[in-house]
């Protein structure tokens, strides 16, 4: 499996820093919980996915919707609910971040739950969050136009 598609852990996470870890997520829960509905994956996805977390779809998925959202945007296992990967599309549009619904998010490393995700950028295990996407519409339009070119 290429490297850049496995969440390698570069480090591992040793016992005593997996204490250290567990005091700083609780410092993180605080924010991280009331304002986006943390699940404490370890691996914050939340600047790729426009500050919503995606870690609130009941599969867990990481690179967009199962396949099984409603017309009308809804969860196909929680029905009153909408689909979290709508609403990340939505919120992408919104604030001109779509370009990053193309980037590959990495297979989830289950080792990384329940740690913290600031630490964790801090130890270079997972990228760190990308803050500002400049020329949006025009970063979509070379990823399509690329993806066109390797089709032909
Ligand atoms: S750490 Fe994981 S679960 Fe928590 S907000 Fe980020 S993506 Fe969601
Ligand atoms: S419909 Fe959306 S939120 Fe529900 S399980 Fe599928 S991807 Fe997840």
């Amino acid at each position: 499996m290429p490297n850049e598609l496995a969440s390698l852990q570069k480090i591992p996470v040793t016992p005593r820093e997996r204490k250290f870890s567990r005091l700083m997520l609780f410092f993180e829960s605080l924010f991280k919980v009331p304002v986006f509905g943390c699940q404490h994956c370890g691996e914050c996805l939340l600047s790729s996915t426009a500050f919503v977390c995606c870690q609130g779809c009941p599969k867990r998925l990481r690179n967009g919707p199962c396949g099984g959202t409603g017309e009308d945007g809804s969860c196909e296992v929680y029905h009153e609910r909408k689909c979290v990967w709508y609403k990340i599309y939505y919120r992408s549009k919104l604030l001109k971040r779509m370009s990053l619904l193309y980037k590959l998010n990495k297979i989830h490393n289950w080792n990384l739950e329940n740690t913290s995700a600031w630490l964790n950028v801090f130890r270079k295990r997972i990228d760190g969050p990308i803050w500002f996407v400049h020329h949006d519409k025009q970063k979509v339009k070379d990823i399509l136009a690329d993806d066109a070119q390797a089709k032909n």
